[in-house]
């Protein structure tokens, strides 16, 4: 599988567009060793032709013309032949909207999210007016599932969606039960060695844990540094672990535990603009960096 990043910033991008606090400020003066970045998504190719996004961001028009191998081959035919996604929020689905011209897109994600965007979201019929336009596919947890475009031609890939902690969508959040499937990355695999794609985190689980063993390389929930970062700037009334964010802080950190997942390829992405490590001779980047973690940036790439 070649992966790669199109977006490695969290909500709202680097620079956010209503923020000026010191490292958005200070990345659009460009006064801050640190680069800009579109919001998280990623994108996946078996055959080097057609591809599926891991997330549909709401970046993904600007990501797509930034990667020349995304750009469509003749009139309305675009490369990109599926999409995963890891939960129900709007940051991974408003994508799809963008999107809605470019049938057609075969869409793989859990029961309980696909089940979250089409009965609790009437918007989601927009991309649905012909059969062939956006067909949806629910992914069981924890099997490979080839992935196909819409009309079932392999893409060569395969991917197991295993569940990880984190939270409803906002809008489904207190609405519908908690279930397994409600936030999970995926293991993407093609003949050779598995890529991890966690994008969203909220903590440890063995099942993460055993998941992660198995790849080769580890693209990771890099949100936070801090669990208090958000509420020491004021900028939150939420921590980070309240907002399903495994801060990478601590012994009891995500950073502690991707240390332990030495020497496979660790990469942060979904990486908040607050976070410390977005500036690139602080001394977090620094900590990250000694324990052989990358901070992922948009057009970073993983081959195995
Ligand atoms: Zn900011």
């Amino acid at each position: 599988v070649r992966l790669r990043l199109l977006g490695t910033a969290a909500g709202g991008g680097f620079p956010q567009w209503n923020c000026a606090c010191a490292q958005c400020a200070g990345v659009r003066a460009g006064t801050l060793r640190a680069r800009r970045r579109t919001q998280a998504s990623a994108a996946a190719t078996a055959d080097g032709t057609r591809w599926a996004l891991v997330g549909a961001s709401p970046d993904v028009a600007s990501q797509i013309e930034d990667f020349e191998a995304l750009h469509p081959r003749a009139p309305r035919r675009s490369p990109i032949a599926a999409v995963l996604l890891p939960n129900g929020d709007l940051d991974s689905c408003l994508g799809l909207f963008v999107l809605r011209e470019e049938a057609p897109l075969a869409v793989y994600a859990t029961a309980a999210v696909i089940d979250g965007l089409i009965t609790a979201g009437r918007l989601v019929r927009t991309l649905m007016r012909s059969a062939r336009q956006v067909v949806f596919r629910p992914l069981p947890l924890d099997e490979n599932v080839p992935l196909c475009d819409v009309d079932g031609a392999p893409l060569g890939m395969r991917a197991r969606a295993i569940p990880a902690p984190g939270k409803a969508a906002l809008h489904l959040d207190g609405v519908v039960p908690r279930t397994p499937e409600e936030n999970v990355g995926f293991v993407l695999r093609a003949d050779a060695g598995a890529i991890a794609y966690f994008p969203s985190v909220a903590g440890p689980s063995p099942q993460l844990a055993a998941a992660l063993a198995a790849c080769r390389a580890i693209v990771f929930d890099g949100t936070f540094y801090r669990d208090d970062e958000m509420t020491a700037r004021g900028l939150s009334a939420r921590s980070a672990r309240a907002m399903a964010h495994w801060p990478l802080e601590g012994d009891d950190g995500s950073l502690a535990f991707l240390a332990g997942l030495a020497p496979r390829r660790r990469i942060l992405t979904h990486v908040n603009n607050t976070n410390p490590i977005l500036v690139e001779d602080s001394v977090e980047r620094r900590a990250v960096e000694a324990l052989g973690v990358e901070v992922g940036h948009d057009g970073l790439e993983v081959l195995t």
